[in-house]
């Protein structure tokens, strides 16, 4: 059985069809620059040569087509036909209080969807003009949402009221949302298996670490608390984004720069985090490079964010009973190995203790803390798309 999981952004789309008896991917790929020129589609059949099309990709319905077609190409194709795809998920990056779970695809889910573009007006477009092409193009094919949300959906009150006065809430729903669920949910299942626990038995702090990253806290296999919140702006310094700043900085910068709303929101978005205060890379590789021949503002934004993934784990703690293990997942979590150390050494006070020699390894599933250690720490490659194939495949059966 195979499914085909789609993440649809505003002007690029990827892909992945996965086998779903084998757990593998068959295909997958990227669409590049949607609606403007240059277009482009970037196919890697497993197991074959990579094809690249430079040609007209107008809309998202001839971005799909073109998937499609690639997939059953005769030549690099990896199915025969598109009867043979079961389902189809679609990533959505915000569900506000509509969705705790993924759902099969209805009218009254699109209509469900249309109501948190306020939320996301950058993202959930995007992920509903995928959909609609989609149903276009394979109207028979049952397709399903996965919200990146959904998971941070048992968050109590008291972690995601805002204190700002409370009508805000209930006039525009302004609240904590959380993202990277998908991310936190993988690993959370992948660590019950790795730790031979019931899923709703770990109690877990799940770091997905990577150009954006977010922190959640789980109670029996459940979120209690994210460090991301109305917008994936909230929590850590990340790649380009603030983070947690003080929010008077805001009004503040916007007299003293005359910059406008937009202005203030782009430069939080796409020029401050590690970027910002280095001026020198979002990307974490760079940034060690930088540092390793002295560059002291590199050092201090890595310093910066090894410092607030510990703040947050420390926080953490305090808001769960017992920890069974700490996760690191995404770009960063699962190559960092310097980030991790660095992390790490500054647990010791919890009576958590890395082993240096476990520590050195990329993109593995390894438990790297030591026999003493009161805490395991684990790093789990994450899988979104496979997260999303399952889900999917568990609403059609
Ligand atoms: P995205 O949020 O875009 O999905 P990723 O999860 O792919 O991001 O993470 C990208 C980040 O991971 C980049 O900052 C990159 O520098 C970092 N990264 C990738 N490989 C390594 C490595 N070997 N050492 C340190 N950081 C790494």
């Amino acid at each position: 059985m195979n499914i085909l999981v789609i993440n649809c952004g505003s002007s690029s789309l990827k892909f992945q069809l996965i086998d779903m008896e084998k757990n593998e991917v068959s295909a997958k790929g990227l669409v590049e620059r949607i609606g403007i020129d240059n277009s482009r589609i970037k196919y890697e059949p497993t197991g074959k040569d990579e094809v690249e099309q430079i040609t007209d990709i107008p809309d998202h319905t001839v971005a799909i087509e073109l998937v499609l077609n690639s997939i059953i190409d005769k030549d690099h194709g990896v199915i025969s036909s598109l009867d043979e795809i079961s389902a189809i998920g679609h990533r959505v990056v915000h569900g506000g209080e509509e969705f705790n779970g993924s759902v099969l695809i209805d009218d009254a889910v699109i209509k469900a969807m249309e109501k948190c573009i306020d939320l996301a007006p950058l993202h959930n477009p995007a992920n509903l003009m995928g959909i609609a092409a989609c149903q276009k193009l394979m109207p028979n094919t049952p397709m399903v949402g996965v919200f990146d949300t959904a998971f941070h959906q048992t968050i109590d009150p008291v972690n995601y009221i805002y204190a700002i006065p409370y009508e805000y809430y209930e006039k525009h729903q302004i609240r904590r949302y959380g993202f990277h669920g998908t991310s936190h949910k993988y690993v959370t299942q992948r660590a019950a298996e790795i730790l031979g626990k019931d899923v709703n038995e770990v109690n877990l702090i799940t770091c997905h670490l990577g150009n954006g990253s977010s922190i959640a806290a789980i109670k029996n296999g459940k979120v209690i608390d994210t460090s991301m919140g109305l917008t994936p702006l909230e929590g850590l310094p990340m790649g380009t984004r603030c983070g947690n700043i003080d929010p008077a900085i805001v009004p503040f910068l916007g007299r003293k720069e005359n910059m406008d709303y937009d202005a203030i929101d782009a430069m939080m978005n796409k020029k401050s985090g590690v970027l910002g205060v280095s001026g020198v890379s979002s990307d974490f590789r760079d940034l060690e490079n930088a540092s390793k021949e002295g560059n002291e503002r590199a050092q201090l934004a890595l310093d910066m964010f090894h410092n607030s993934v510990r703040k947050f784990i420390g926080s953490y703690f305090v808001q769960l009973d017992s920890v069974d293990a700490i996760i690191f997942t995404a770009g960063v979590g699962e190559n960092g190995i310097t980030s991790r150390a660095e992390i790490c050494k500054g647990l010791k006070s919890l009576g958590i203790e890395m082993d240096d020699e476990l520590n050195n390894v990329r993109g593995k599933d390894r438990i790297f803390s030591t026999e003493n250690s009161s805490v395991k720490l684990m790093i789990i490659p994450t899988n979104e798309e496979l997260m999303i194939a399952q889900d999917t495949l568990s609403l059609i059966k």
